[in-house]
């Protein structure tokens, strides 16, 4: 029947009501009429209140990749493998055959099929035995929902409810949710799941001969086993099909096709790719039955495959974990998710999603650090930075491979992943500035740790996930805009929202020092034959070595790796160079080979300027070989070379005046090196020689009052439990500007010894409460308490 039938029955009803109904409707007066009409209604929406037809029923979850191709899926919450397929799931072709075959008139009937039940009625009662082909979708439909026992009365009530399917849902909709709910044998159900499961394929993708066994199966699900009654199930196929040619259906060489196609279907296992992020969404998205992640379903196949192999390639050195996160570094959204190297592995904790386990950083927020600095203009790439023992009231770091390399640039500093410097920066910065940065860019566990958080959480004395430094990096790719990382695409035009957390220009030079290969985090054993992509990157090794890190980025994608132990142990070969270096490498050839070869262009803004080599800062007098280097136009500071200081002596050099005691005539104006007091320390235990400053004139009268010297052991405040019988000895130490030859140390202020600034002097404490002082030749002094205790 098409429209045009629907049309002119509305005629022929309306001429019904008008001369039939109408006069008998009068009679009977119309407040009768009405309240009967009403009546009616009533009890229609009574009932329809009282038993409502339930039309949700649970479904697996799908997660698919951004293409629709399916990841992973889940058994529903009644254990069942039924899938949704959606409406484009359905093709005309599969609807075409499923109509043939169960429901001529199925667009048309109310729900019933008041012909074929009357037939039916009439066969039954001739023949003496029920058949059931008088069933319609909607009531098929009805008894998938509702089992029932088969009698007559079970039929009548299946009639009314598929009447009341009718009413609640369209067309389409019953004959989706039939699809989905028609049994293949076993716990599986619906169409897209058989087609899943059998042939390995959406129901889209199904050839007639394979859609066409997947109608014939439901009529006998027990007996028509895919997989194990293959032969039968091709007889039965091919009946189908030479009615399905009788029909016209399909045209003749399609049939042909399809008769002479072979039955391979066999029980395939759910596809369980991408599974952490599939358990991630299904999480997020409880009730969606098919999710549509961001994936890449070939980059996320190769990563899976490339961290596998790396994984069993380390598991010899007793390392057994690695997570991975790619992201595109334009539309923001995941591209490769792996949170473990096997999930099915209990063992090591395959379980465990590697991508936001929190986890120690080792040095892999120096960069972050940098950036601020760049940003707060304390440094440009040039600037000289002391790699030289410090102590930062009581915490004295040392580097990874505990050498000293003395002043050095800030981009050597980070490119070679220099810990005094980077804890000297974050002293000057703060932490609470790297904390509400990280917080910013939605860093989680540091935000619980904040208040704890001290100069070594640059180090690695904090918590990170693989997700929040993937994210971070490909901020730095992205012009120093940080992004959540997208786990489902974007619409079209929709813009991802992010927040700022360094210029565009600090952007740049994290990226422009990241990109230099002279670096000791290349791999060792690093094969030059080795394809080397053009990234920039950063490693990280934790305290202990419990975790290896890599993050780098092109233009293209910023690619996290991790590297570890689930189970915390530390191995002492894992290392961020050697461990997590070449599987960010491999991932990098693997999905961006072909990469442009172009780099992030250098924002307009950055400008260039001449500084001195010796320490970063515009060239002054004395200053000689200037070179060029990066800066923020109106951040940087603008501050003049003072690498050497000019000091008046007398004719000698043996003695240092000041303006205050420089004589009249006889002095001369002697250019010396300007060094912190910490760097002269290093360079005189390094036994480099330096121009020291003489003595200041001992007849000066002038009282220096700052700039003392600094006392490095013990330190303030500290606590030292002794044996009173046998007390360890305790050192003291300082470190003393340029023109300092003695300094006198004091116990509870008396002289106790005279020594040179770089000798170490020591001392058998007693229990007690301890005032430490130590004045220099010119009178300055610095005072610190501590503590004795008896054990
Ligand atoms: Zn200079
Ligand atoms: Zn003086």
């Amino acid at each position: 029947m098409s429209r045009l039938n629907e049309a002119d029955r509305r005629p022929k009803l309306r001429r019904w009501v008008q001369e039939t109904a109408s006069p008998w409707l009068k009679r009977i007066g119309k407040p009768t009429w009405v309240r009967v009409v009403a009546a009616g209604g009533l009890l229609a929406t009574g009932l329809d209140l009282a038993f409502p037809i339930r039309t949700t029923v649970p479904y697996a979850t799908l997660v698919t990749a951004r293409d629709g191709q399916i990841l992973h899926a889940f058994l529903s919450r009644d254990d069942k493998w039924r899938m949704y397929a959606e409406l484009n799931d359905i093709t005309p072709a599969l609807r075409d055959a499923i109509l043939f075959k169960e429901d001529t008139y199925f667009r048309y009937h109310p729900g019933f099929n008041p012909v074929s039940l009357l037939r039916a009625a009439g066969r039954n009662l001739l023949n003496g035995r029920r058949t059931s082909g008088a069933s319609t979708i909607t009531m098929q439909t009805v008894r998938l929902l509702e089992p029932r026992p088969r009698t007559y009365a079970s039929k009548l009530i299946e009639l009314l409810r598929a009447v009341q399917l009718e009413i609640r849902l369209s067309k389409d909709e019953i004959l989706q949710l039939y699809l989905n709910l028609i049994p293949y044998g076993g716990n599986i159900e619906g169409l897209k799941s058989a087609s899943l499961l059998y042939f390995g394929k959406p129901p889209a993708l199904l050839s007639l001969a394979e859609l066409t066994t997947l109608t014939i199966i439901p009529n006998r699900p027990s007996s028509l086993r895919l997989g194990q009654n293959n032969a039968r199930i091709v007889q039965e196929r091919n009946r189908w099909l030479a009615r399905f040619r009788s029909a016209g259906l399909y045209d003749d060489a399609t049939i042909a096709d399809a008769l002479a196609e072979p039955l391979t279907a066999y029980r395939r296992a759910a596809p369980q790719l991408a599974p952490h992020l599939a358990r991630r969404l299904r999480a997020e998205y409880p009730e969606v039955p098919v999710i549509r992640s961001s994936l890449y379903p070939a980059a996320q196949a190769t990563a899976e495959r490339l961290v596998q192999n790396y994984a069993n390639r380390i598991r010899a050195l007793n390392i057994h974990n690695a997570a991975v996160l790619v992201l595109d570094n334009r539309t923001h959204e995941t591209v490769a998710y792996i949170g473990s190297a096997d999930f099915a592995n209990t063992l090591d904790g395959g379980q465990v999603d590697g991508v936001r386990a929190v986890r120690s950083p080792g040095s892999a927020l120096k960069p972050l650090l940098y950036g601020l600095a760049f940003d707060g203009g304390q440094i440009t790439p040039k600037t000289k930075l002391a790699d030289v023992p410090t102590n930062f009231g009581g915490y004295a770091p040392s580097n990874y491979d505990q050498r000293f390399n003395g002043p050095v640039t800030a981009e050597f500093a980070l490119a070679n992943s220099l810990n005094i410097p980077a804890v000297a920066l974050l002293n000057d910065i703060g932490t609470s500035t790297l904390v509400a940065t990280m917080r910013k860019a939605g860093f989680s566990t540091v935000k619980k740790q904040a208040r704890d958080l001290g100069l070594s959480m640059i180090l690695g004395g904090c918590g990170v996930t693989l997700d929040e430094m993937t994210r971070l990096y490909a901020g730095f790719a992205n012009g120093g805009v940080v992004t959540d990382g997208r786990l489902t695409p974007a619409a079209a035009g929709q813009q991802t929202a992010g927040s700022r957390i360094l210029s565009a220009e600090a952007a740049y030079l994290i990226g422009h020092t990241l990109t230099q290969i002279t670096r000791p985090d290349l791999p060792n054993n690093f094969d030059n034959s080795y394809h080397l992509p053009r990234i920039a990157w950063k490693t990280g090794t934790s305290y202990g070595r419990r975790d290896a890190w890599s993050i780098g980025y092109n233009q293209r994608y910023t690619i996290g790796v991790w590297v570890g132990n689930f189970s915390g142990v530390g191995v002492a070969e894992l290392s961020g160079a050697n461990t997590a270096t070449p599987l960010l490498f491999q991932l990098f050839n693997a999905l961006d080979y072909n990469a442009p070869s172009g780099w992030i262009r250098p924002p307009r803004t950055l400008a260039m300027r001449l500084i001195c080599p010796e320490t970063g800062d515009i060239p002054g007098d004395s200053c000689l070989n200037p070179i060029t280097d990066y800066y923020l136009m109106g951040v940087s500071r603008h501050r003049y070379c003072q690498h050497r200081k000019p000091i008046w002596t007398n004719q000698t050099g043996t003695l240092a005046y000041c303006a205050h005691c420089r004589p009249d005539s006889g002095a001369v104006r002697r250019m010396y090196p300007n060094l912190a007091p910490n760097v002269l320390a290093f360079y005189q235990a390094q036994r480099i020689p330096v121009a020291r400053i003489p003595p200041h004139n001992p007849a000066c009268e002038r009282v220096f009052g700052s700039g003392g010297p600094l006392i490095t052991s013990p330190s303030e405040g500290s606590e030292y439990y002794i044996n009173p019988r046998q007390p360890a000895e305790l050192e003291l130490s300082c470190q003393a500007p340029n023109d300092v030859e003695t300094v006198f140390w004091y116990l509870n202020d008396k002289l106790y010894r005279k020594a040179s600034p770089q000798e170490a002097v020591f001392f058998k404490p007693r229990p007690g409460a301890l005032k430490i002082s130590c004045a220099d030749d010119r009178g300055r002094h610095t005072d610190l308490r501590i503590l004795v205790r008896a054990e």
